[in-house]
């Protein structure tokens, strides 16, 4: 297979990529089965931050409704948490998620194991582990800090989790850095002060569209942690330049959960779709470069999961995301969410096809099937 149009290899060039599962070579001329005069073909996106849901929670969301929202957002790959139902930590648990993502997912994907006293998880080809405020004060918290493999910290403290919401301040998140060491992703920073202590201790950081552009009003805008007040937020602007990526925080619940009384409604906002389209929206405006963007959702999420991806280059999976700079305004498509607090924010980029494994899996209009790969399993398939 041929795709050919305006390529980003550093820099935007006119070309053609060959591939099949994986980019097979990079040519100046072809005869393209694929051809985008009018768009920009990009890396694909990861997104190495989503709550998928499925299994039990299936009714929020399923792996093939988040998988296709995520398609049509331009992401290429999601890297899934473990607080589904059952939670996911231990062998069989992590085996069985797999499975789940093989038969349905349909971009490549991850999963996180929780924090666990399973030694066999260590072995088995997951992304990582997720560490959750309480895991922080958990004995066996101790045996995942000393393994090679990432370690993904939800920065608060356990306390964090026993306060009233207003207390859920600032300095909990930067005390928790404190308390883990390794190979650690902070994710979801909500301050430009732990994006430089987490730098400082050798972690790399991302952030989310909700926490730089969201006030906190009603359930459709309560996470965890908290949306912060606006003189931080303003603040954390700067982390587009300073912390190593934006990611979704994909966290869907059904429309009757989020009606709830605020203080008992579940945390939590559906924007899988929204990251690409918004960062690629920034690089319109000038806000950032071309290759500052492509770090944020692709190139650098690639190198901190460790997996060869979010470049275009020989060797690589065949992911590939399209964008097209017109206008339109935001909504979710085939999340089972049907209302984000993202609605009708006005974007200047907008996905024309994503491409997964060397197949078109959205070509906007439609989401395709296609069958993702784990992208963490070494051993190679046919
Ligand atoms: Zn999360």
């Amino acid at each position: 297979m041929w795709i050919k149009g305006k390529l980003y290899l550093g820099e935007v060039v006119e070309g053609c990529v060959e591939f099949d599962r994986k980019i097979k070579s990079i040519k100046k001329e072809c005869k393209p089965d694929l051809y985008y005069p009018d768009s920009i073909i990009l890396p694909g996106s990861i997104d190495m931050h989503v709550h998928v849901r499925g299994m039990q929670l299936s009714y929020k969301e399923t792996v093939a409704t988040a998988t296709s929202e995520a398609a049509y957002g331009g992401v290429t790959v999601v890297v899934d948490m473990p607080n589904t139902q059952p939670y996911i930590n231990t062998h069989e648990r992590v085996l069985e998620r797999i499975r789940e993502f093989e038969n349905f997912s349909r971009t490549d994907f991850g999963v996180y194991s929780g924090v666990t006293s399973d030694a066999r998880v260590d072995g088995d080809p997951i992304a990582g582990y997720k560490v959750f405020p309480e895991d922080l004060e958990k004995p066996e918290l101790e045996m995942v800090l000393s393994s090679n493999k990432l370690k993904v910290l939800h920065p608060e403290l356990p306390i964090s989790n026993k306060v009233l919401r207003e207390s859920r301040l600032l300095w909990q998140e930067i005390a928790s850095l404190y308390l883990v060491r390794g190979k650690v992703h902070v994710t979801h920073t909500t301050s430009l002060e732990t994006i430089r202590l987490a730098k400082s201790l050798g972690f790399t950081t991302d952030v989310t569209p909700h926490h730089l552009l969201l006030e906190e009003r009603d359930c459709t805008t309560k996470v965890n942690p908290p949306l912060r007040d606006k003189t931080e937020r303003n603040k954390l602007l700067r982390a587009l330049f300073e912390a190593d990526a934006v990611v979704s925080d994909h966290a869907p619940h059904t429309a009757k959960e989020k009606e709830l009384p605020f203080e008992i409604c579940p945390p939590g906002i559906a924007g899988v779709s929204f990251v690409t389209p918004f960062v690629y929206t920034l690089f319109k405006k000038g806000v950032l470069s071309l290759e500052r963007t492509v770090e944020l959702v692709s190139k650098n999420q690639a190198k901190i999961l460790g997996i060869k991806a979010g470049e275009i280059k020989e060797g690589y999976v065949a992911n590939f995301t399209v964008i097209s700079f017109n206008t339109w305004r935001y909504s979710t498509k085939f999340s089972k969410v049907t209302q984000t607090p993202f609605d009708g924010y006005p974007l200047e980029a907008k996905v024309t096809a994503t491409i997964v494994e060397g197949k078109v899996a959205y070509d906007g209009e439609s989401v395709y099937p296609i069958r993702g790969m784990n992208l963490f399993d070494k051993t190679e398939k046919p």
